[in-house]
C-alpha cells in the first residue's frame, strides 16, 4: 500500500459525491498489510479458500463497509484482475501498480460489488464480438435484439460489447475505452 493508493482513492471519494454517492475513508484507520496468500492470489471463483476468506474477513472483521482487496496476484507476473459482484463481500483489484493506477476498474468493479451486470450479456464480449457469433447469440437465447440487454436496465439497450465495436464497427472511435476518466483529478 502506498501514498499513492490513498491519494487515488480519496480523489475517487470526492468525484463520486458529483454523482450522488458519498463514499467515507479515513487514509490511517481505513487501509491495512494483510499477508495471506490465499487472497493474495484468488480470482474471481466463488467458494475458493481465497474468495472464502476474503468473504469471511469482509463480513465479520468489517461489517456494513465496502472492502477492497488490492492484491498482487500468484507468481511473478502481477495480475490484471479485478472482479466483485453481489455473491462477494467485498471487491477484488490488482495492486495498483499492475492496474496502471485505473480508478475506471475501481469504478467498474464497485459497481458490480453493488449487483450492476455489463450491459452487454456475460461476464466477457468475446461470445458476441463477431457478426456471426452475435447472430448465433441473438438466435439460441430468445431471437429478438433483446438477447444483448446485459443488465435489463433500460438506461442502456441491448449491445454486443466493446469487442463487437472495435472489429466490425470503428476501433478507432473504442480506442480509449479503457482510459475513460470517471472524474478530474
Ligand atoms: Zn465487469
Amino acid at each position: 500500500m502506498n501514498i499513492l493508493l490513498v491519494q487515488r482513492i480519496l480523489s475517487f471519494k470526492s468525484c463520486t459525491q458529483d454523482a450522488g454517492i458519498h463514499f467515507e475513508l479515513d487514509p490511517v484507520l481505513d487501509w491495512y498489510y494483510l499477508p495471506n496468500t490465499n487472497i493474495n492470489n484468488m480470482d474471481n471463483s466463488l467458494g475458493s479458500t481465497g474468495t472464502n476468506q476474503a468473504n469471511d474477513i469482509a463480513s465479520r472483521l468489517h461489517p456494513g463497509k465496502l472492502v477492497v482487496f488490492f492484491r498482487y496476484g500468484d507468481g511473478n507476473t502481477p495480475t490484471g484482475n479485478g472482479f466483485s459482484d453481489r455473491m462477494y463481500r467485498f471487491v477484488g483489484m490488482p495492486s495498483w501498480d499492475a492496474s496502471g493506477h485505473d480508478i475506471g476498474r475501481l469504478a467498474h468493479d464497485i459497481g458490480h460489488y453493488f449487483g450492476l451486470a455489463h450491459p452487454f450479456p456475460g461476464s466477457g464480449d468475446t461470445d458476441t464480438d463477431e457478426y456471426i457469433k452475435t447472430a448465433e447469440y441473438i438466435k439460441t437465447h430468445g431471437g429478438t435484439p433483446e438477447a444483448l440487454d446485459g443488465d435489463k436496465i433500460p438506461d442502456t439497450p441491448p449491445e454486443a460489447g466493446e469487442r463487437y465495436y472495435k472489429i466490425n464497427v470503428n476501433p478507432a472511435k473504442c480506442s480509449n475505452i479503457n482510459s475513460v476518466s470517471v472524474c478530474v483529478y
